[in-house]
């Protein structure tokens, strides 16, 4: 269950608690500090923190590498968002786009900019955060940088994975015919953020409001505590299906798709009533005036993955809960449709997150 702190800020400035300057430890204090309960436990870490580099060894598999930037007022708002979670999430972000190349996630490096209003206290937590993550996914934190930013929060996540060369996904490979496969569910992340948007506000006119947050509890935590899906190119593997392309869903279906398409030189045909959408992305849509379609397409931060297989590899996946068959490849002509639960059929545009953000 997620606990939601409003006004972070205040928090940090709270002068009833004791809090420690990060100046009292020094660079290098801070660095062996925050650092100190992470162990190795994969045998192609050959050497972790603690050297001008760490050092891998993959006998015989490719590696793959993969970086994201996330920004204090771009990418999160510390007046809702935990920093154990925002610790949790950038390990998250960085992990789904591993498992999107079908590829096993081994280690990540880990490097901040932080101002000196947050004290060693808010470090703890981001880094709890990241513990959680590693120790639940496996992967070695191997490294990073630290260093002083005279505004806000800035932290970036490195992630490392290793896979065989033929079992590398691209999302350049789908062909015609081939399905279209996502997993999970989708808009329930954007919805979450909204929610958190809303209660924001309520917060700053009435600071002593407790919000009840109860129903909203899926798409909060989909927004705050995001999983990536390691689980995916496990199951593929047991159930001898390779993808022929892939991607994971960062900025929202539509332009995930649009991808894919691009890339394969490709086009298709989703199916708006095939679209999985969890009952509260259905009835919060209906509280806050939005088309779930439109928040599905568009809504982002699901970190979901999408991938194509050919016909012949249905049977395998028929069954599975966790993946459901949204459209088909067509050929590039035809664009990339899609087919209204009225049967029309319209042009799908990658409108991603800023654009539905702002509208
Ligand atoms: P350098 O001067 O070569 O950049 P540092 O003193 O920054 O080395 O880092 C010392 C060691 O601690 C290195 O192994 C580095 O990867 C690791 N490290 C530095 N900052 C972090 C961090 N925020 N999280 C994890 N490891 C870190
Ligand atoms: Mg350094």
């Amino acid at each position: 269950m997620i606990l939601i702190i409003f006004n972070f800020a205040a928090m940090l400035e709270d002068k009833n608690t004791s809090k420690t300057q990060l100046s009292d430890l020094g660079e290098f204090g801070l660095i062996k500090h925050l650092t100190k309960h992470f162990n190795i436990t994969h045998k192609s870490t050959v050497y972790g923190i603690g050297d001008d580099a760490a050092v891998l060894a993959f006998e015989g598999d490719q590696c793959v590498v993969t970086t994201d930037l996330l920004v204090e007022g771009v990418h999160f708002d510390l007046s809702y968002v935990p920093l154990k979670h925002l610790g949790y999430k950038a390990v998250m972000v960085n992990l789904s786009d591993v498992y999107a190349m079908n590829a096993t996630a081994t280690q990540i490096t880990v490097s901040i900019a932080v101002s000196n209003r947050f004290p060693l206290e808010a470090l703890e937590e981001l880094y709890a955060g990241i513990k959680t993550a590693a120790d639940i996914y496996k992967v070695d934190v191997i490294g990073g940088d630290t260093t002083s930013s005279t505004t806000g929060l800035l932290i970036s996540v490195t992630a490392v994975g290793q896979a065989k060369a033929d079992d590398i996904v691209y999302r350049n490979g789908a062909k015609e015919s081939d399905l279209l496969v996502v997993t999970g569910d989708l808009g329930a992340a954007y919805l979450g953020l909204q929610v958190l948007e809303r209660e924001k506000e309520v917060f700053k006119v009435n600071p002593n409001s407790q919000p009840d947050l109860d129903q909203y509890s899926y798409l909060i935590e989909r927004q705050l505590k995001p999983e990536a899906r390691k689980d995916i190119p496990e199951l593929l593997k047991g159930l001898e299906v390779k993808p022929t392309s892939m991607i994971d869903i960062s900025d929202g279906l539509s332009s995930e798709i649009m991808h894919l398409c691009e890339q394969s030189e490709v086009g298709v045909h989703l199916y708006e009533n095939k679209i999985p959408l969890d009952p509260t992305v259905i009835s919060t849509c209906e509280e806050f005036n939005l088309n779930s379609t439109t928040v599905a397409l568009n809504g982002g931060e699901d970190y979901e993955l999408l991938f194509t297989i050919k016909q012949e590899d249905y049977p395998k996946i028929k069954a599975n809960p966790n993946l459901t068959v949204i459209g088909h490849i067509t050929n590039k002509d035809q664009g990339a449709a899609l087919i209204t639960r009225a049967n029309e059929k319209i042009a799908l545009q990658a409108q991603g997150w800023n654009p539905i953000k702002n509208n």
